[in-house]
């Protein structure tokens, strides 16, 4: 198949989450939209490799603020986008041993107007975490306001809503070239043209190298390895009640996850944009560090697995116009946490895309704009 295809007035480039949630939003209010994926599944990258957790207690501050302001579409989503609940509840912990005290305090002031969050210490802390090692911890941060993501149905559910809509996915088209006319986004892929009058860039690890097939600035994004891996839970434990674990520090993290155990080291090691895979490194430091923390003896390591969280400078998202290449849209720097922030982002998003001011109650989540937009980073130029 070649040559140019219909214009379309929004082109997203990416189809993991943060695409696919854009897209199936701008479809819902009539957007002519092509999704395209360089991959033959919308999932292969970061999206499919999340350990699905919703925290709005984690991430930085506009994060918790989208995040807070994605749990409406969570908890109501649009009739017939998916068959199940898209959140189950679980309680997480945020671990701190005697000498990670002050982080732990730090933490607490951070996330002090979160009425679900409550400290937990000495005897209550081991009734509530008996996995935990005797005198493993010294406090807690409980919160009861976390979930488990359904990260496939919420996919899918998108990618459903988009193509329903009337929206144009095409995967194993991987954009090759981006070029401005004056007039509209011409856009290059093995399948032929497309022309676009904006073009969104969620291309997750790869976004600052699509940007400069754009002619846009650099965000500076840096790509991370994160690895997590699944282990037997001690023979006997009842995991019912288990909370998500979370050294304080980031250290380490554990999560019942069918009646085994999902474990990480919660690395964050930097690495080029790719099909990362788990080192063996990370994998030795991850079961060090759950066996000393943990009444866990790791006899075989079962699925490992990694992905690439990508951040820039300030772990905030990328999220508005280029500075630098007009109707060029950044969607980008999800770090860790773009799963739980995606409706709320693809919502601010398509509002701004559409010229509509920002959402009532993504506003009333208390986010800025500001702290998102790309002129942040002060590299516009
Ligand atoms: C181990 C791990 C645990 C995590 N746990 C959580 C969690 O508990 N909760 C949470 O909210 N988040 C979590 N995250 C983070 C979350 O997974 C990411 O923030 C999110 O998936 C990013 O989505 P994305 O759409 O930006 O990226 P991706 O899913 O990587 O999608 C980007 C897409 O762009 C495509 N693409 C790139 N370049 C091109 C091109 N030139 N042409 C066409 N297509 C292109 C890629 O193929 C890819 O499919 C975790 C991540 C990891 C690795």
């Amino acid at each position: 198949m070649s040559g140019v295809n219909p214009a379309y007035e929004i082109a997203v480039i990416g189809a993991g989450i943060a695409g696919a949630s854009l897209a199936a939003e701008l479809s819902a209010s009539g957007v002519r939209t092509v999704l395209l994926e360089q991959e033959d599944q919308p999932g292969y990258h970061t999206t499919g490799r999340s350990a699905a957790v919703y925290s709005p207690i984690y991430g930085p501050s506009p994060i918790r603020a989208l995040t807070r302001a994605a749990l409406p579409f969570f908890n109501n989503p649009p009739q017939g986008f998916c068959t199940g609940p898209l959140l189950s509840r679980i309680d997480a912990a945020f671990v701190a041993r005697e000498d990670q005290m002050e982080h732990l305090e730090t933490m607490a002031r951070e996330v002090a107007d979160a009425s679900t969050v409550s400290r937990v210490e000495g005897a209550a802390l081991k009734e509530r975490l008996p996995l935990l090692r005797d005198g493993y911890a010294m406090a807690a941060l409980w919160d009861t306001g976390t979930s488990e993501i359904d990260v496939a149905s919420l996919h899918h559910g998108y990618l459903r809503m988009f193509k329903t809509n009337g929206g144009v996915l095409k995967t194993r088209a991987p954009v090759m070239g981006l070029m401005w006319d004056g007039a509209v986004w011409i856009i290059e892929t093995p399948h032929g043209s497309l022309t676009a009058n904006i073009v969104v860039n969620a291309a997750g690890a790869w976004a600052d190298e699509l940007g400069q097939m754009a002619g846009a600035e650099r965000i500076g994004l840096t790509p991370k390895r994160r690895t997590a891996l699944m282990i037997d839970a001690p023979a006997g434990a009842d995991l019912r009640g288990v909370p998500l674990t979370i050294d304080v520090e980031e250290q380490f993290y554990l999560k019942p996850d069918a009646g085994k155990l999902l474990i990480s080291p919660a690395n964050e090691d930097p690495e080029p944009p790719c099909d990362v895979q788990p080192d063996e490194m990370d994998i030795a430091i991850c079961v060090d560090r759950i066996e000393r923390a943990f009444e866990v003896s790791v006899k075989r390591v079962e699925r490992p697995w990694a992905g690439l969280r990508s951040f820039v400078a300030d772990k905030a998202p990328v999220v508005g116009f280029s500075q630098k290449a007009k109707g060029f849209y950044w969607l980008a720097g999800q770090g860790g946490y773009g799963i739980q922030s995606a409706p709320g982002i693809a919502q601010y998003a398509a509002a701004e895309l559409r010229g509509e001011a920002v959402p009532a109650h993504i506003i009333a989540e208390s986010l800025d704009p500001a702290s998102i937009r790309p002129g942040r980073l002060g590299i516009g130029q």
